[in-house]
């Protein structure tokens, strides 16, 4: 993917600098985790890294190993935190224009609490 210049007034990077609220989740030095503005499941979390990154195309080829490591495990520590590890969750990241991805910094979609339905719509 042709690489796009990070924009750091987007809305997530607006929630980590703490401008704009949201009911948090889970935190660590990777990661943030709050509800979707707009859920699509009775449970719906986006896990976002600290690190300026557009798309998970800029993260896994820009950031460092313990970013990367450091933001997965957040991922299975924010399923486990939620109790959705056990039933089961789907998590999903629109990266660029064909998975219209609104947001421009890297965000994970976890989906869970009920029957989750056919992979793509
Ligand atoms: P996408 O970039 O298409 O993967 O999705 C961006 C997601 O961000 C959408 O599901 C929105 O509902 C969600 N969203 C946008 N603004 C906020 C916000 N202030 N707090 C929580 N979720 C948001």
């Amino acid at each position: 993917m042709t690489e796009m210049a990070y924009d750091p007034d987007n809305i997530f990077a607006k929630i980590l600098r703490g401008e704009i609220s949201c009911n948090k989740v889970y935190e660590d030095d990777y990661a943030l985790a709050f509800p979707d503005i707009n859920p699509q499941a009775p449970t719906h979390v986006l896990i976002i890294p600290k690190g300026a990154y557009v798309s998970q195309d800029d993260f896994s080829e820009n950031a460092s190993d313990a970013e990367i490591a450091g933001f997965w495990r957040a991922v299975g520590s924010v399923a486990r935190q939620l109790g959705v590890a056990d039933s089961g969750y789907r998590f999903l990241a629109n990266t660029g224009p064909d998975a219209h991805q609104e947001v421009m910094h890297f965000h994970v979609h976890l989906f869970a609490g009920r029957k989750l339905g056919p992979m793509l719509a």
